[in-house]
């Protein structure tokens, strides 16, 4: 038997538009969270800018994270974010290798697995998103690209590390495109996943790590996805924006 613990996580990307839209939205989304919620760890991946006010108004209900690091901690690199400048204002999650930056940044598997690191040698932990695209789904390479990715971003990482490592597949295909992987689809990417894993570490690290799924995931799709065995959570984009929806999905019924 398993001891994951669930995790629901939303990623707000390039969204709300304002400081206070931010705060209402974390507000409700932390009022969502009752005695009568399940047993989950619930995350919120929001803008920098927001990410100090935003841990104001949800107090300890859940924790604020970043989108990203830049591997290095100091020096020449304007615009960029340090794991240490993170760590300082208390955050301790961040996401790596989300497709967006992979495909609009351009963001390696190697610059990744240096984000990876540098969140693990901080005492930080992170949620490492992987995931195939649509061609590549469609060749039936889901399993195969996801291997890389997860050889590739993790590289250097000890087992033992791995207890501060979510993974979080996300189809390209069902990122934002209202077409959310079936059930089925989704529990048998992730038991690829995690044999994956197990070859790379061993059983009982790969039975420990969680497993989010991401794309499109909404309060009508959650409570069937989080049934599976595999499926430890979910990454959510768009519903993460709506405290009702959002909050919902929180409150998954498995
Ligand atoms: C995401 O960006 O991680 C995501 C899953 O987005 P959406 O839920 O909007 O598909």
């Amino acid at each position: 038997l398993n001891a994951r613990k669930p995790f629901i996580s939303g990623n707000w990307k390039l969204n709300p538009q304002t400081k206070e839209e931010a705060l209402t939205l974390g507000n409700e989304i932390a009022a969502a969270i009752t005695e009568d919620s399940p047993d989950v760890d619930v995350a919120l991946f929001v803008p920098y800018v927001f990410i100090e006010s935003t841990m104001g108004v949800v107090g300890d209900k859940l924790s604020v994270g970043a989108e990203g690091v830049c591997p290095e901690l100091k020096g020449a690199y304007t615009g960029a974010i340090s794991t240490s400048m993170l760590k300082s204002i208390g955050v301790q999650w961040a996401l790596a290798g989300h497709s967006e930056r992979r495909v609009i940044y351009g963001e390696t598997d190697d610059y990744i697995n240096a984000q990876c690191r540098k969140l693990i040698e901080q005492g930080m932990s992170v949620m490492l998103c992987i995931g195939e695209s649509l061609t590549e789904f469609e060749q039936d390479l889901a399993a195969s690209v996801c291997a890389v990715q997860l050889k590739k971003g993790l590289k250097g990482i000890s087992a033992e590390e791995m207890s501060r490592v979510a993974i979080a597949y996300e189809p390209v295909w069902a990122i934002g495109t209202g077409r959310v992987a079936t059930p089925e689809i989704a529990q048998k990417v992730h038991a690829q996943c995690r044999a994956i894993l197990a070859e790379m570490y061993d059983a009982e690290t790969a039975d420990n790590v969680r497993i989010l799924y991401g794309g499109s995931v909404t309060p009508e799709s959650v409570d069937e996805l989080m049934s599976q065995p595999d499926i430890d959570g979910a990454l959510v984009g768009g519903a993460s924006l709506d405290s009702a929806k959002f909050g919902r999905i929180i409150n998954f019924k498995p």
